[in-house]
């Protein structure tokens, strides 16, 4: 009897019960549902960012090259750029040795879309990459709308969509399968930010110009951003300057020339 209970003890001292390894499963399994998603997320977050790193790095160089470039400095439009380097201006760089590190997305490992803009004699090239918001995610553009609405308080239309632009490492495209089904689809389009009347309620709209266009006021939405919800233009009007004069977006939503023009997209 005594020996049997003694035997018992160093049993059980030597190896785990069967629940026991259980509830350590049980807690390892815990563990990395909670960690893995958030290292993905921080990977993904490094990987976006350098991203914009080496775009930015892209767009110096460029313009390294065409001031450098006796036929490249003649350039006043993309067409003119890309008949002498071809489509791809990254690869270009890189095999003229303007530029000498990656020239495609760490999150896509995917080339660049290339941008040549001329304005005031003042050559600009862009490498856009839509690895910025290609989830779909209107809760980050809540997240830059709170930023920005805190931020700005005089603030210019120019500068939102700058600040934007400068945050994100680009504009945020348009994915496709908001534009599946509309008038535009298939088209490259990015979101800009544009505030309302009280300076604190900001939609953007999806529009397929330039960067530095949207910069000069050109005003215009072919989809519409309103607190996570899209709208999509029926009109073939696009101005959106008018809406600086409703206040918040329950305003212009009701308003009559929104409804003429834009209707909610049904998936
Ligand atoms: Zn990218």
């Amino acid at each position: 009897m005594w020996d049997l209970k003694k035997n018992n003890k160093i049993k059980s001292k030597k190896g785990f019960t069967l629940v026991e390894v259980i509830i350590v499963l049980v807690i390892l399994v815990i563990l990395a549902a909670i960690l893995i998603p958030s290292y993905v997320s921080y990977v993904d977050k490094t990987k976006v960012a350098q991203c914009k790193v080496q775009r930015g790095d892209l767009s110096q160089k460029f313009l390294a090259m065409y001031h450098y470039d006796d036929e490249i400095r003649k350039c006043t439009s993309e067409d003119e750029v890309i008949a002498i380097t071809g489509q791809d201006v990254a690869q270009y760089m890189l095999d003229n040795e303007y530029y000498e590190s990656s020239i495609i997305c760490p999150v896509h490992g995917q080339p660049y879309e290339f941008r040549f803009t001329y304005k005031n004699n003042r050559p600009k090239g862009e490498f856009l990459c839509g690895c910025v918001s290609e989830t779909d995610d209107f809760s980050v553009f809540e997240a830059i709308s709170k930023r920005i609405a805190a931020a700005y308080t005089g603030w210019d239309r120019s500068d939102v969509i700058r600040s934007v632009h400068e945050e994100y490492g680009g504009l945020p495209e348009v994915s496709g399968d908001v534009l599946s089904g509309t008038a535009f689809e298939g088209k490259a389009m990015y979101w800009r930010p544009y505030y309302l009347g009280n300076r604190t309620s900001v939609v953007f709209y999806g529009v397929d110009i330039s960067y530095e266009d949207s910069l000069q006021g050109l005003w215009r939405g072919k989809v519409l951003s309103i607190d996570g919800r899209v709208y999509v233009n029926t009109s073939g009007n696009y101005s959106i300057a008018g809406f600086y004069n409703y206040n918040n977006v329950s305003e212009l939503l009701n308003s009559s020339s929104f409804r003429s023009n834009f209707t909610e997209k049904q998936d």
